[in-house]
C-alpha cells in the first residue's frame, strides 16, 4: 500500500481523509474506481496509490497522440484525434499524422472550416457538430478532439483563419461554448486552442507577441474564458508562441487567467513542440507534454528538426524526476498538475467507460449535419439585380468553370484537415440538378501546384476555353480562390491576392458573360477589388467540408436561403487592417499596437477606412424588417436585463436571419471602442411571419478591463443599444441607465 506518502494540495484535507477511509473501509472496492465516488475523492485516492515515478511519467505523453496511462492502476491513456473540423484522417497509434502519410485512412466527417461554422451564426448546429465530432471520435475508439479552435482573427493572413471563429471575441467564445458542450455530451475531451495570441504562423514557435493586459482580456481571453466559465471545457491546449516574452507553455498566465481568474478545473496539453523547459513548464500548471514517446523521440532527432523552433522532450521522466527530488519542481506541482488529469479522466467518463469504439463514421446522418453546416455558413456577398437564385426554369447551359470547381477544397491545412474520399465538388453538386441544362466545365486556371489534366493545356489554352465556355453559356459560375497547401498552418499567405491567374481569369469571363457569379474559398479577407464591380454574384464559399459542393448548389438554386453572415470585417485592401505594419513582426517580436481596436471595433473608430463588408454582413433572398426594440431603463447592480425585438420576414421567401446586438458606452471615462457585439440570435422565418428575439445583458456586457484595478469595470450612467442585421446596419436604437 503506498497510502499516506501523499499531500495532495490540491484536495482540503478532509477530502482527502475521506478518501483515505473510504479506502480502509471498504477493500472491496478502491474509491478511484467507484463511479458514484465523487471526483475529488476518486483523483485524491488515485494519487494515494501512485508513486512519484509513476505521477511523473503522467506529466508526457507515450505516443503521437497519446498520453500516458498507468495500467498497474488501470488508469488509461488518453487517446487523441486531431481536430476541430472532425476527424484527422487516422486511427490508433501513429507516428504519421499527415495526410498523405497516414498508415490509416477511414472516412470521417469532413466538416466545414471553423469560419463557416462562425459564419452561421447558429449556436445550436455548432453544437450539434460538436456532438457529431465526439460520437465519431468514440466510434474510433479515441477519447479526445483537438479543438476548437478559437484564435481571434488579427490579419487577414493568418494561415489558420479558417480554422478558428473570425474576429470578434463575443461570437468565437459563444460558437465554442457551444461546440465543447456537444462534444463532451458524448464523453469525449474537446482541448480549446491555442493558449494564446496565437494568431499568425510567421515564426510561431519563437515569435514574442506583445500585448497588453487589455487586448488580452478583451479580445484574446474571452473565448478561453467562456469556453471554460461557460462550456466548462476539459482540457486547453496551449500555444507555441511566447508572450510578452515568455513561452506560452510556462507563461505565468496559465495561472494568473486560467487557474485563477477562470477558475479552470480541467488540464493544459502542450501544443506539439511547444514545450521549452522542465520546472518552468511543470511548475506553471502546463500538465501534459505531447507528444511524447518513440514518436516524440524519433521527431526531435531528425536533421534540423531545433532550426524549425519546434522543441519539446522536456517532461520526460529523466528530466523531470531529478528537478522533484532535488526541490525546484515541488512534489505539490506535480500532484496538482497530475490531479488535473485524473480529474478529466474520471469527469469524462472514460475510465468507467472507455471507448471501445467500432459504431459506424461519416453516416448519413453524420453528413446531413456537414451539410445543414455548409448552406448556412455560406456568406452571400453581393447579389445584383436579383442574380441569384437561378431559375433553372429560365436556363439553356451553365459555364462551371475555375480551378475549385472540379475539385472540392474540403478545408484548409495541416492538422484540421480532414480526409473523406466521398467529398462533393461543386461541379459534382451542379451537375445532377442541372437536369436538361447544358453544364460546361472549363478549368480556366490550374491552381498553383496542381497540374492542369493535359500536359498539352497551356494557360492561354485554358483561359480560351473557359471564355468560350462562359460566351456560349447563359450563366457563368466561376469557382476560385485558395486550396489546402495554400491556406494552411504553418505558414501564412503572402498577401490578400488570390491565387496567379483567378483574377484573370474572372475579368475574362465576366467581359463575355453578364450574369457571371464568383464563389470562393478562404479563411479570411482576400482581395476582391480587381473584379468585384464586373460580376453581379459573389459568394463566400470557405471551406465547406465534405458536402460542400452540394451546399453551394443548394445556394445557387435557391433550395437554401443563404443566411450566413461575416464573422469578421472583409477588407479592400491589407492595408486596411488594423494590424498592418505590426504583422509579421521585427526580430521576432510582433507588437498588438491596435490594442483592443481589432477588427470592426477598428472600422468604426476610424471611420474613413471603409471596410469592403462589415462584420456581421451577409445577404439573403429574401428580406427582414426590425422593430419593437423593447429596453428597461435602468438596471442595477449585477442584475441582468432582457432586451427584446421584433423581427419580421416581409419577403416572400423563407429565410433565416440573425439579429445582432452591439453595445455603447458613450459616456466612458475611459478609451472604448465605439459598440461591441454583446448578443446574436438567428431565428429562421417563413414569408410574413414575425418573432420575438430576446438577448439577455448582464454587467459584464458593459464592462471593460481596467488595467488600473486589474478587473471588469461597468460605469454607471448611460448605455446605448443598437440591434440590426450587421455591425453597420442597425436600424434600432435605444438607451437605458446603468445605476450603481
Ligand atoms: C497544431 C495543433 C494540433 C497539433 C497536433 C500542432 O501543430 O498547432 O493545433 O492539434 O499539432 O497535430
Amino acid at each position: 500500500m503506498r497510502i499516506g506518502r501523499i499531500v495532495f494540495t490540491l484536495m482540503c484535507s478532509g477530502v482527502v481523509a475521506a478518501a483515505l477511509f473510504a479506502q480502509a473501509g471498504a477493500q472491496a472496492v478502491e474509491t478511484y474506481k467507484d463511479p458514484k465516488a465523487p471526483v475529488e475523492q476518486r483523483v485524491a485516492d488515485a494519487l494515494s496509490r501512485m508513486t512519484l515515478e509513476e505521477k511523473v511519467s503522467m506529466l508526457s505523453g507515450s505516443g503521437w497522440m497519446e498520453s500516458t496511462g498507468v495500467p498497474q492502476l488501470g488508469i488509461p491513456e488518453i487517446k487523441m484525434s486531431d481536430g476541430p473540423m472532425g476527424i484527422r484522417n487516422w486511427t490508433g497509434p501513429s507516428a504519421e499524422t499527415s495526410v498523405e502519410g497516414a498508415a490509416r485512412k477511414f472516412n470521417s466527417t469532413a466538416f466545414p472550416a471553423g469560419i463557416d461554422i462562425a459564419a452561421s451564426w447558429d449556436t445550436s448546429l455548432a453544437r450539434e457538430e460538436g456532438r457529431v465530432i465526439g460520437e465519431e471520435v468514440a466510434a474510433a475508439g479515441r477519447d479526445m478532439i483537438l479543438g476548437p479552435t478559437v484564435n481571434i482573427q488579427r490579419t487577414p493572413l493568418w494561415g489558420r483563419n479558417f480554422e478558428s471563429y473570425g474576429e470578434d471575441p463575443f461570437l468565437a467564445g459563444k460558437m465554442a461554448v457551444a461546440y465543447i458542450r456537444g462534444v463532451q455530451g458524448e464523453g469525449v475531451i474537446p482541448s480549446v486552442k491555442h493558449f494564446v495570441a496565437n494568431n499568425e504562423e510567421f515564426e510561431r514557435h519563437r515569435i514574442d507577441v506583445e500585448v497588453s493586459e487589455r487586448a488580452l482580456h478583451e479580445i484574446y481571453y474571452p473565448a478561453f474564458e467562456a469556453a471554460i466559465k461557460e462550456g466548462h471545457v476539459w482540457a486547453v491546449m496551449s500555444s507555441y508562441n511566447k508572450v510578452n516574452g515568455v513561452h506560452a507553455a510556462e507563461s505565468p498566465l496559465l495561472k494568473h487567467a486560467l487557474y485563477q481568474e477562470f477558475a479552470f478545473k480541467g488540464f493544459v496539453i502542450s501544443d506539439w513542440g511547444s514545450t521549452y523547459s522542465t520546472a518552468g513548464t511543470v511548475n506553471a500548471g502546463m500538465d501534459l507534454e505531447m507528444p511524447g514517446g518513440p514518436p516524440m523521440q524519433r521527431w526531435l532527432a531528425r536533421p534540423n528538426a531545433k532550426d524549425s523552433g519546434n522543441d519539446g522532450g522536456y517532461l520526460v521522466p529523466e528530466k523531470v524526476l531529478p528537478l522533484v527530488k532535488d526541490g525546484t519542481i515541488p512534489v505539490a506541482n506535480v500532484d496538482n498538475n497530475v490531479g488535473r488529469i485524473l480529474t478529466v479522466i474520471f469527469e469524462s467518463g472514460i475510465f468507467d467507460h472507455p471507448h471501445a469504439g467500432g459504431a459506424a463514421i461519416d453516416t448519413a446522418a453524420q453528413r446531413a449535419v456537414a451539410r445543414k453546416a455548409a448552406d448556412e455558413g455560406m456568406v452571400l456577398l453581393k447579389n445584383e439585380n436579383h442574380v441569384l437564385p437561378l431559375d433553372l426554369h429560365e436556363l439553356h447551359s451553365i459555364a462551371v468553370i475555375g480551378p475549385n470547381a472540379a475539385n472540392a477544397r474540403v478545408g484548409g491545412g495541416g492538422s484540421g484537415l480532414v480526409y473523406n474520399k466521398d467529398v462533393v465538388s461543386p461541379l459534382d453538386g451542379i451537375k445532377p440538378r442541372a437536369g436538361e441544362v447544358k453544364v460546361r466545365y472549363a478549368l480556366g486556371v490550374a491552381m498553383p501546384g496542381e497540374q492542369a489534366p493535359e500536359a498539352a493545356a497551356t494557360p492561354q489554352r485554358l483561359l480560351d476555353e473557359a471564355v468560350a465556355a462562359a460566351k456560349e453559356s447563359d450563366v457563368a459560375l466561376v469557382f476560385v480562390g485558395y486550396a489546402w497547401k495554400l491556406e494552411t498552418e504553418g505558414k501564412d499567405r503572402p498577401s490578400m491576392d488570390l491565387p496567379e491567374g483567378q483574377d484573370e481569369l474572372i475579368r475574362a469571363v465576366a467581359a463575355v458573360n453578364k450574369k457571371t457569379i464568383v464563389v470562393f474559398n478562404a479563411g479570411g479577407s482576400v482581395g476582391l477589388m480587381k473584379w468585384i464591380d464586373q460580376v453581379p454574384g459573389v459568394i463566400d464559399g470557405w471551406y465547406g467540408g465534405e458536402e460542400g459542393g452540394n451546399a453551394v448548389a443548394d445556394l445557387l438554386f435557391g433550395d437554401v436561403n443563404p443566411s450566413g453572415k461575416l464573422p469578421f470585417t472583409f477588407l479592400r485592401r491589407i492595408e486596411d487592417s488594423p494590424s498592418y505594419g505590426n504583422y509579421p513582426g521585427e526580430n521576432l517580436k510582433v507588437k498588438y499596437a491596435e490594442g483592443i481596436y481589432v477588427g470592426y471595433r477598428y472600422f468604426d473608430k476610424h471611420y474613413e477606412a471603409t471596410p469592403l463588408f462589415p462584420f456581421g454582413f451577409g445577404l439573403s433572398y429574401t428580406k427582414f424588417a426590425y422593430s419593437k426594440l423593447h429596453i428597461p431603463k435602468t438596471m442595477t447592480g449585477d442584475a441582468t436585463a432582457t432586451v427584446s425585438v421584433v423581427v419580421r420576414n416581409t419577403g416572400t421567401r423563407k429565410g433565416a436571419e440573425v439579429a445582432q446586438m452591439y453595445i455603447a458606452d458613450p459616456s466612458a471615462t475611459v478609451d472604448r471602442p465605439v459598440r461591441e457585439l454583446k448578443g446574436f440570435e438567428r431565428v429562421e422565418l417563413a414569408p410574413g411571419e414575425s418573432k420575438t428575439v430576446t438577448f439577455q445583458i448582464d454587467r459584464r456586457a458593459l464592462s471593460f478591463y481596467s488595467q488600473e484595478t486589474h478587473g471588469w469595470m461597468a460605469q454607471p450612467g448611460r448605455f446605448e443599444v443598437y440591434v440590426g442585421s450587421s455591425s453597420r446596419n442597425l436600424p434600432l436604437h435605444g438607451v437605458f441607465n446603468l445605476e450603481k
